[in-house]
Order: structure tokens, then sequence, then C-alpha cells
């Protein structure tokens, strides 16, 4: 009997032990855990942008623009890709179409945003904001505060940014744009109607006269429509366009070249732009 209880006191006292020390491993265990710290860098996501230039027979311009963007970009430590969307098609000049041609190429291109700029506007204040603008967040980079030429209140045109995820939520640009002109205005009634917010650059140390330089050749004609010749056509153009956008822009890729301008690499995208007649005859020139 005596022996007995000792075989059962020692039992006790031996899975007593075994518990304590699974409970001090435990303990341990989970101070390990909250104490660890991760020796790596955090990492920080990487955001990539896409230059998307509207473009057609430019040379002088494109030769000066792209090694002065490449290399204000380097300097803000932008990573980043330029685009020339080369309207090689004989109908009047689509600046919008051609932004919306960009947004799919940036796509296939891994970019997640994107800025449309205009060949002959280049930025030469260090300080303009070239950095990623944030989900929702549209930033006017040539505002009318700043914009060498083009001053009234609702002016979104020559160099604006945003992501391609706002980009597609807007649906894009309006193809409905032939000839020169208020394409950008159309899509600033994109801008209202959605939920996001336009910002203006503000606060920079310099003005309309130096801030950007708009190397706008003197022989280039703007290709005007004139109000008179066609009142009905300049009245579509001035509506608000619910039909048209980046989903439905019609088009071909003839071929995409990488070109060299003094040391600075950009692609080159050939597109033929296809034109709805019965929609805008006016896209013939
Ligand atoms: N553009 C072009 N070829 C043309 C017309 C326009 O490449 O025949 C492009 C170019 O990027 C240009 C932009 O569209 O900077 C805006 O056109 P433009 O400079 O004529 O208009 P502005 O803003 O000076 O009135
Ligand atoms: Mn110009």
């Amino acid at each position: 009997m005596k022996l007995k209880a000792r075989l059962i006191l020692t039992g006790i006292i031996l899975i007593s032990l075994v518990v304590c020390y699974c409970l001090v491993l435990l303990i341990l265990d989970m101070d390990l855990m909250t104490d660890y710290v991760d020796p790596r860098p955090p990492q920080v996501k990487s955001h990539k942008l896409c230059v998307v230039v509207p473009y057609r027979d430019r040379l002088e311009e494109l030769e000066e623009f792209s090694p002065h963007m490449s290399k204000f970009l380097n300097n803000q430590n932008v990573s980043h890709h330029i685009l020339i969307v080369n309207q090689t098609d004989s109908f009047r000049f689509n600046r919008a179409s051609l932004i919306n041609v960009g947004w799919n190429e940036a796509d296939r291109l891994g970019c997640d945003y994107m800025v449309m700029n205009d060949v002959d506007l280049l930025p030469v204040n260090p300080e303009v904001p070239y950095e990623f603008p944030g989900v929702g967040v549209i930033r006017h980079i040539t505002s009318p505060e700043y914009h060498p030429k083009y001053h009234y209140e609702k002016f979104i045109g020559g160099i604006l940014m945003l992501t391609l995820e706002d980009y597609k939520r807007l649906n894009g640009m309006s193809n409905k744009y032939w000839g020169w002109g208020l394409e950008d205005d159309e899509f600033y009634l994109r801008i209202v109607d959605s939920k996001l917010n336009l910002t203006r650059v503000s606060g920079l140390s310099t003005n309309s006269t130096n801030t950007f330089r708009h190397i706008h050749g003197p022989k280039r004609k703007r290709d005007y429509i004139p109000k008179k010749n066609d009142k009905k056509q300049w009245e579509i153009k001035r509506k608000r366009d619910k039909v048209s956008g980046l989903h439905n822009v019609r088009y071909l890729i003839n071929s995409r070249r990488l070109l060299d301008f003094s040391g600075t690499s950009v692609t080159i995208i050939n597109v033929a732009l296809d034109c709805d007649f019965n929609w805008t005859p006016y896209c013939k020139s």
C-alpha cells in the first residue's frame, strides 16, 4: 500500500514537471514572437509612371522633349517610361483618342500612374511634382497659374496626372474631338461628374513665365475648325460625351519601336485611328 502511494505520488510529480516544462517553453516562444524584429528594410511599394505623349509630326520638339523629360524625372527619382503615341492615319489630329490608346499601352507596361504630357511643354522648375499623386487624386500640373499660355479657371490641358485606375473609372477621354481643342474641357466635365479630387499644382517658387517652357514651334499652326463653317459640329463638340471613351476607342497599332534621343530611349507607338464617319464626319481634314 505504501509502495502504491509512493508510485502515484511520483507519477503526479512527473506529470506536473512535464506540464511546467511545456508552459515555460510556450511562454518563451510567445516572448520571442513579440520581440522578433525583421532585419530587412521595410518594403516600399514602388510606383511606375508612364509619360503618355499625344504626337504627330513634331520631331524637333520631340528631340528636345525626350532627354529633358528623362533627366527631369531621374532627378526626382521617378521610375518612368516615355510613350510617344504617334497618329499615322490621315484624319485630323485626335489628342484624346491617342491618350486613350496610351492608357492601354501603359497598362501593358505595368505602369500604375500616367501623365498626359504635351510634347512642347517642358517643366523647368525642379519643384514641379511628378511623384505618385495617390488614388482618387487628379493632379493638374500645368495649372492656370503656371501654364505659359492658358489661364482660364477650368483649364486642365497641357500636363495632367492620374492613376491608371482613375483614368479607367472616368472611361478615359471622349473620342469625338478631331482637330484642335475642347477635348480637355470635356474631360474636365467627366472629372466634375465623378467623385475624384482635382488638385492644381500651387505654391511653387516660380510663375507662368518660368515654370514651364512652351517650345511650340512658330510654324506649328493649330487646326482650328471655325465656328462659322460648321455651327452644328461646334455645338456637338461643346457637349459632354456620354457614349465614347476608353472602352470604345477604335484603332490599329502598326508598330512599336524604341528610339534613342541623345541617350534617352523612348517607345514610339504608331497608331492608325479609326473614324466613325456617321458620328464625326469632321474627322476628315
Ligand atoms: N500635337 C502634335 N501634333 C499636332 C497637333 C498636336 O503632336 O499636329 C500634340 C503635341 O503633343 C502638342 C499637343 O498635341 O503639344 C497640343 O497641341 P498644340 O501644342 O498645338 O496646342 P496648344 O496647347 O499649344 O494650344
Ligand atoms: Mn503647344
